[in-house]
Parts: structure tokens; C-alpha cells; sequence
């Protein structure tokens, strides 16, 4: 496996070149993103969408088994200021991407047909005429503070805030799964990434002060109170700035070793493997499934634990659930990598009341929680343990747990 520092631009198969936000600025409000649009296109926008970025707290690669998982909305968003256009053009600048922008006809979109970071805006588009929706054109400016690539899914904040923008352009009024799972459809059949749900449900129907509990196979979902704060206790987002190449392979191998144990043990999907049932489904499946099954199954009951001792108040008890977590996607599912257990380990020796990997793996961002007082001393561990083991340091974000999609201007 080989280290791909993520200078600036995306992974993925037809990425466009966007530049990182170091450290994920959150900046303020919408007025100036509504000044940028009137620069770019000369007239004041209808009105600016923001959707945040996530991370998951628990629940990790169980979201295309049909399982649930405990996401919560991050303090950085993508803004997105739009204004409704008659003649069917859609025009797209993001300040991220620069350039020229793109401009394409709303009637002749088709999967495959967009390149670069535009095929997020314009898939969105394209889902919502499928379904139905009686949409057009649209002038639109987008400014994100979601640094891309570092698995706090930038893609789904940008989708969403779209999604959400046409919601408002042209008053659709879709409920929150709907426009999940359009925003879903943008990225995975528009756009040709493979995703689950779960980051899409995140970014549109997260509350401030709790994690959304949710069932993806069925999208019932529901805030869970979450706000470490008042309990002395800080949520910190360490981003190692790696991005193994292994990534995109690797998740599609997965996705399909769960499918092929879900057909061998005769279930519509690993959710429906109660945990009473994982020790006999163990002896049944080939040595190379069962270590996937076992994480998948464990993980369920994991987001299970941490829902009841979030609702029973224990946010400190959360620590253990968490680090439990990352042993499995270490041990069972293999997708940590050296820069996220160093991230771990260091953590917890420096204090942490727990800590994982976040995300699909292989790099990405690691979530610690920390007692208020012990944060900064959690940093710099992590951070020297970072230089000493030859690695850049780490970015760090606050995890205040945020809003959901929303108009903001
Ligand atoms: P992640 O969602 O984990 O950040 P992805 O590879 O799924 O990583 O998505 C990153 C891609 O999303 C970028 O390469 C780009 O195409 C698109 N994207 C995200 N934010 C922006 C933005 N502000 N402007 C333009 N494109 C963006
Ligand atoms: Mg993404």
C-alpha cells in the first residue's frame, strides 16, 4: 500500500483539481457568498444553501449492508448561493475549483457525460428531473469549507447543498430522506462513485447537539442527544492527510465479500445476522468472509450500545464503544492503515477517553474523545508522534455536533 499525501487534489476516478482547506476553515456567514455570485454573474442570487460535512461516530462500513450507523454534521459546510434561471442553462463555478466555470444544458444531461467536480452540481439536477421534478436552470456559485478527499464527505455537502438549493429554487419541498437519496443517486449513478447512504442522510437531516441515529435500509433516523461539551468533553477531528490508493479497489472488494457472505448464509443482507446468530454463521463461511461478517455484526451492536448510553446521558461511556470500533476495522475489516492507529493509539495514551478511524479507511480522519481539558495535550502528541514516525502533522477540526441542510441567507 502506498501513501498518497493529498496535495490539493481529489482521489477518485475523474476528480477534478480542488485545493484543501487546511485545517477546514469555518468561516462566517452567507454575505460573502452572495457578493462572490454577484461578481461572477452580475445579479444577486435568490438565496444560499449551506450542507455540512460528517463524521461517523460509530457504524462504520455496515451502511450498504443494510445496517445502521451514528453520523453527526460537522461545523464545515458547503455554501451554495443560486438563482433560478428560465432558459434550462445550468452555470457552475465553485470558489474551490476556480476556473472559468462550467456551463451545460439541463435538457441533454446523461450519466458519464460530466467531468471534473461538476458532475456532483449537475447530477443532483439530472436526479431530480428523473424523478420526476419539474426543474430547470439555474446560475450557481459554491464555496465550501469541507476540505475534500479527507473522508468528512465534501462530496455529499456539496450535493446536498444543491439539492437543497433546487429545493428552494423551485419550491419542491422534498422530505429529507428524498432528498438524501437524490443526492445520493447524483453521486453514485450521475457521478459513478459508489456510496451508501448514510453521508447524504447526514448532511441533510443532522441536528445541532446530536448524532443521527439511522437505519439505512429503511431511512428511519432519529436525533440522538450528543453535545460533549456538557459533559466537559470535546469531540476532536484529526485529519492525517493521507489517502492510500488503495481506497477505491479495496471498497468495492468489501462491498462485494459482504454480499457474497449475505448470499452464502441465505439473507437479503448482513443487518438481518442477528449478534446471537454470528457464531454459527462463522463456521459457515470461507476463512477470507468471516472476519468481515464478524465486524459488520459487532459494529451493528455497537451503534446499538452507543445510542442507549447516549440516550441515558453516559457521553463518557461513548469512549469504549468507540475505540472497540476501530479494533474491528482494524483487526476484522483491515482498512486502518499506520497513519490512523498511530492517530489512535497516540490518542488514547495521551488521554483520550476513546478513539477511531472515521470513514471508509486507509487514511482519512481519526475522531478522539477528549476531556476539554486534555485536548490541546491530545494535539500535540498526536502531532509529535506524527513527525517523529516521519509523517506531516495532522489537521484538526473542531467536532461540534452541527446542522443538517438549511437555508442560510
Ligand atoms: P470526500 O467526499 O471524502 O471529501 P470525495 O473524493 O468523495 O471525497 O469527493 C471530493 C470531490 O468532491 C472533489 O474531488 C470534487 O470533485 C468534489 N468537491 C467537493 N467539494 C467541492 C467544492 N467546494 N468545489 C468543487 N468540487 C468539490
Ligand atoms: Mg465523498
Amino acid at each position: 500500500m502506498t501513501a498518497a499525501p493529498r496535495h490539493g487534489v481529489s482521489k477518485g476516478p475523474v476528480g477534478g483539481a480542488v485545493g484543501r482547506r487546511e485545517g477546514g476553515r469555518t468561516d462566517g456567514g452567507a454575505a460573502a457568498v452572495v457578493g462572490a455570485f454577484a461578481d461572477r454573474y452580475g445579479e444577486r442570487p435568490d438565496g444560499v444553501w449551506a450542507a455540512p460535512g460528517r463524521v461517523n461516530l460509530i457504524g462504520e462500513h455496515t451502511d450498504y449492508n443494510d445496517g445502521f450507523c451514528l453520523p453527526m454534521a460537522l461545523p464545515v459546510a458547503a455554501r451554495v448561493a443560486a438563482r433560478r434561471r428560465p432558459d434550462g442553462l445550468l452555470r457552475l463555478h465553485s470558489a474551490q475549483a476556480g476556473g472559468a466555470g462550467t456551463e451545460l444544458g439541463t435538457a441533454a444531461l446523461a450519466p458519464g457525460t460530466v467531468p471534473g467536480w461538476a458532475r456532483y452540481p449537475a447530477g443532483v439536477v439530472w436526479a431530480l428531473k428523473e424523478a420526476g421534478h419539474r426543474v430547470g436552470g439555474a446560475d450557481v456559485y459554491v464555496d465550501s469549507t469541507v476540505p475534500t478527499g479527507a473522508g468528512l464527505s465534501s462530496s455529499a455537502a456539496l450535493s446536498c447543498a444543491v439539492a437543497a438549493a433546487y429545493d428552494g429554487l423551485y419550491g419542491l419541498d422534498l422530505p429529507g430522506p428524498e432528498t438524501a437519496r437524490l443526492a445520493q443517486r447524483a453521486e453514485h449513478v450521475f457521478a459513478g462513485v459508489p456510496c451508501g447512504i448514510m453521508d447524504q442522510m447526514a448532511s441533510v437531516c443532522a441536528t445541532p447537539g446530536a448524532a443521527l441515529h439511522l437505519d439505512t435500509r429503511t431511512l428511519v433516523h432519529r436525533p440522538v442527544p450528543f453535545d460533549p461539551t456538557v459533559h466537559g468533553l470535546g469531540l476532536l477531528v484529526l485529519d492525517t492527510r493521507v489517502a492510500h490508493d488503495l481506497a477505491d479497489g479495496a471498497y468495492a472488494a468489501l462491498r462485494a465479500g459482504c454480499e457474497r457472505a449475505a448470499a452464502l448464509l441465505g439473507l437479503p443482507a448482513l443487518r438481518d445476522l442477528p449478534a446471537a446468530g454470528l457464531p454459527a454463521a462463522l463456521t459457515r463461511l470461507p476463512p477470507e468472509l468471516a472476519p468481515l461478517v464478524r465486524h459488520v455484526v459487532t459494529e451493528n451492536a455497537r451503534v446499538a450500545e452507543a445510542v442507549a448510553l447516549l440516550d441515558a446521558g453516559d457521553v463518557p461511556a461513548l469512549g469504549p464503544v468507540l475505540t472497540a470500533g476501530h479494533a474491528s476495522l482494524r483487526d476484522d475489516y483491515r482498512v486502518s492503515c499506520a497513519e490512523t492507529d498511530l492517530a489512535v493509539d497516540t490518542a488514547l495514551a495521551a488521554g483520550a477517553l476513546g478513539a477511531r478511524m472515521t470513514g471508509g479507511g486507509f487514511g482519512g480522519c481519526v475522531i478522539a474523545l477528549v476531556p476539554a481539558d486534555r485536548s490541546t495535550a491530545v494535539t500535540a502528541a498526536v502531532t509529535t508522534a506524527f513527525r517523529a514516525a516521519g509523517h506531516a502533522p495532522p489537521a484538526v477540526l473542531p467536532g461540534d455536533p452541527s446542522a443538517g441542510a438549511r437555508r442560510v441567507w
